[in-house]
């Protein structure tokens, strides 16, 4: 019965009491007299005032969506959709020739490890029949034909370097008269743009132009280093 009482039309609520903000502990009071309950979020007060007070206070937001719906608001949504459209097909025309691509790579790497694979075989095969018709056959290794490809580009490099010193040392002939070092001649070969050269690549030059007599050790500097003299140049070096 005590119950009922609370429930009298002089208890009911007063939607002109709502209280439209938090109070100083950032919660929302109910503002019927005597309750004192408080909440963190207004619609747990709103779902008290109802339960509790009866108040009939409206759940839903006054404001719908469709009330929201402004022209400016459509064409704005209509400009987003058109705009997301516009990237996902910006997307699907990136991804399609790159995936058409990729297909046909990975058909291509599947015919080229087909072909390797009957290459193998057939080499297999072959050095198998050499074998028996020549005891001295022996397969050249991958290895092998790797290293003399390098050794052939090491050799041609020398080449190149050889003649780019030889140049260096008969234009500046006057300069070098009275002697000079490895580093002085890599510097010299640097700047007419010939060719580089390490201490160490260069080292192999200079022997091969001393085996063949055109210059010679004529000391050892003070930092450590060889110093050269063209044989030839002037009359110190005539009687190599
Ligand atoms: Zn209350």
């Amino acid at each position: 019965m005590s119950k009922e009482a609370t429930k009298t039309p002089s208890a009911k609520f007063d939607l002109r009491t709502f209280p439209t903000t938090v109070n100083e502990d950032d919660l929302w009071a109910c503002p019927v007299a005597d309750c004192g309950k408080t909440f963190a979020l207004k619609q747990s007060l709103t779902r008290h005032l109802n339960g509790t007070h009866d108040a009939g206070i409206p759940t839903k937001p006054h404001r719908t969506p469709k009330q929201l719906e402004t022209p400016e608001r459509a064409a704005i949504k209509a400009a987003t959709a058109e705009a997301v459209a516009g990237v996902r097909s910006t997307l699907t025309d990136m991804v399609m020739p790159l995936r058409e691509q990729l297909r046909l790579i990975e058909g291509r790497l599947e015919i080229l490890s087909a072909e390797a694979a009957a290459l193998r075989a057939a080499k297999a095969d072959a050095e198998a029949v050499l074998r028996r018709l020549d005891p001295t056959f022996a397969p050249v290794t991958a290895a092998k034909g790797a290293s003399g490809g390098n050794a052939a580009r090491t050799e041609r490099q020398h080449t190149e370097r050889l003649a780019a010193v030889r140049m260096v040392l008969s234009a500046d002939a006057d300069e070098l008269r009275n002697g000079f070092t490895t580093n002085l001649l890599i510097e010299k070969v640097k700047k007419r743009g010939l060719i580089g050269m390490t201490h160490s690549t260069a080292e192999r030059v200079m022997d091969e132009l001393r085996e063949s007599g055109e210059i010679r050790l004529d000391r050892v500097t003070r930092g450590g280093g060889q110093s050269y003299m063209l044989i030839g140049a002037n009359g110190n070096g005539s009687h190599a």
